[in-house]
């Protein structure tokens, strides 16, 4: 397996990342470090929770160090884009960490938070700036900054900017760079519109694609629990009496949404906060220091709001509202299952939402096995898949399981199975999903129930 050290990388970094207690390089690590320290230009496809932010700011981060240049006054040497403040600001952090035995300035700017005290630090110059592009557009028509000096560039997150409507801004930002730079582009998906834009960005880009949407949500131990709308409350309070749920992240469709789910939870005795758009940036650090630390057991956020959330050991995702588009299922799993670890999904389904659900199955070309609950709808089978029956099979789909959710396929695989999760396979009956020691699981109520 490859080390880090096999990466060349620099002494400083090596020493921050065993600090951090990192002891092997992701794929995307792996693959991108080395010709990035070239300075290759990257097209990543990856999406978070694949160690694509600690890919590119190593070889950044060494570079930078690297040549004697500084930052000049009102300058960056690196700008890295991000379309949401939340990812900035992690993005910014990992940096810190990361550079911790570097002498490299850095900076994060975004809107919502005054501009007097961004255009003092810019003054200065700074090695390093993570942005959002909006409140970059703003700092640099205000004369603050100049992207002149710019000698390597991260777009990440793309599609997610263009979702956000920041295309003019990224094409106002990418037209005020030095010709000679290097480029780095990194996306979860690449529909045409992107691809196009990474063509006209990149020069000779070194391709790099790690866990393609299907794979990722195979880490993930997911069940959907079939509900009337207007239980849905009881059944996610009922759940979290689950001492498994230690970590819970919510998912609403609405900011309003999230505010009612959230003061329902407290109501009920649960601690819990809401992060949306509408919040200050004060609520929603304070939210989320508080679920880091352990202190809010349950957050209820938008997708919006939940992207960048980097929270290690997320118990669970709760997709109380299923999305409209299926790729963003995938995006809230994910924040469960973070590099490598495995984690629990469970989603929300009423009548309304099943062909919501069917999509989703579509592009995990996987089913969702349904868990039956007493506050549940009663007797709704799984959708008949839309990626294909096993034309020999009785009545089975092709590809009913994922890696690591069949315990006949997870002997020697590395993969055991938690107890008390919800399991990525509909229990048959008479082998029930595993019971917890202290059998207060709502599992193995359930398991109990379907016996
Ligand atoms: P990212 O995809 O950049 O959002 O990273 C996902 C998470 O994985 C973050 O919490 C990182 O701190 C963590 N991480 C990144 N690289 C490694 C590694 N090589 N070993 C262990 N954890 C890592």
């Amino acid at each position: 397996m490859t080390q880090f050290s096999d990466l060349q990388l620099s002494e400083p970094l090596l020493r921050a990342l065993a600090a951090e207690g990192y002891e092997s390089p992701t794929p995307i690590q792996a693959r991108a470090i080395p010709s990035l320290l070239e300075g290759k230009d990257l097209l990543g496809i990856a999406q978070t929770g694949t160690g694509k932010t600690a890919a590119f700011a190593l070889p950044i981060l060494q570079r930078l160090a690297a040549s004697p240049e500084r930052a000049q006054r009102g300058t960056c040497r690196a700008l890295i884009l991000s379309p949401t403040r939340e990812l900035a600001a992690q993005i910014a952090e990992s940096f810190r960490v990361y550079g911790k035995f570097m002498k490299l300035s850095r900076a994060v700017v975004f809107g919502g938070v005054s501009l007097g005290k961004q255009i003092d630090i810019l003054r200065g110059g700074v090695d390093i700036l993570v942005a959002t592009p909006g409140r970059l557009v703003d700092l640099i028509e205000r004369r603050a900054l100049s992207l002149a000096k710019v000698e390597i560039f991260v777009l990440d997150e793309v599609d997610q900017m263009l979702d956000l409507g920041f295309i003019h801004a990224i094409r106002k930002i990418t037209g005020m760079l030095p010709e000679t730079r290097q480029n780095l582009f990194f996306s979860a998906t690449m529909p045409k519109e992107i691809s196009g834009l990474a063509h006209a960005l990149l020069t000779d880009p070194v391709k790099v694609e790690v866990t393609p949407v299907a794979t990722t949500a195979e880490r993930v131990n997911q069940c959907v629990i079939h509900v009337d709308p207007a239980n849905k409350v009881k059944l996610l309070a009922e759940l979290l009496k689950d001492n498994n749920m230690t970590r819970t992240l919510v998912f609403t469709r609405t900011k309003h949404g999230a505010d009612k789910v959230m003061k329902q939870l407290s109501a009920a005795g649960f601690t819990a906060a809401a992060i949306h758009g509408n919040k200050s940036q004060n609520n929603r650090e304070r939210a989320l220091a508080g679920f880091k630390a352990g202190k809010i057991l349950v957050l209820v956020a938008t997708d919006i709001a939940a992207r960048g959330i980097d929270v290690e050991s997320v118990s669970h995702v709760v997709n109380y509202d299923l999305p409209h588009v299926p790729e963003s299922y995938v995006h809230r799993i994910g924040r469960t299952a973070r590099a490598g670890a495995e984690g629990s999904a469970i989603a929300f389904c009423t009548p309304e939402e099943r062909p919501l659900l069917r999509d989703i199955e579509k592009t995990i070309r996987a089913q969702v096995p349904v868990t039956e609950h007493a506050l549940g709808l009663k007797g709704v089978q799984q959708l008949a898949p839309s990626f294909g029956w096993n034309p020999m099979g009785k009545d089975k789909p092709k590809k009913p399981h994922h890696r690591g959710q069949n315990p006949n396929r997870n002997h020697g695989a590395g993969q055991e199975q938690k107890q008390g999760k919800p399991q990525g396979q509909r229990p048959a009956a008479g082998q029930q999903a595993p019971k917890r020691a202290g059998g207060g699981s709502w599992m193995s109520e359930i398991g109990k129930r379907q016996a």
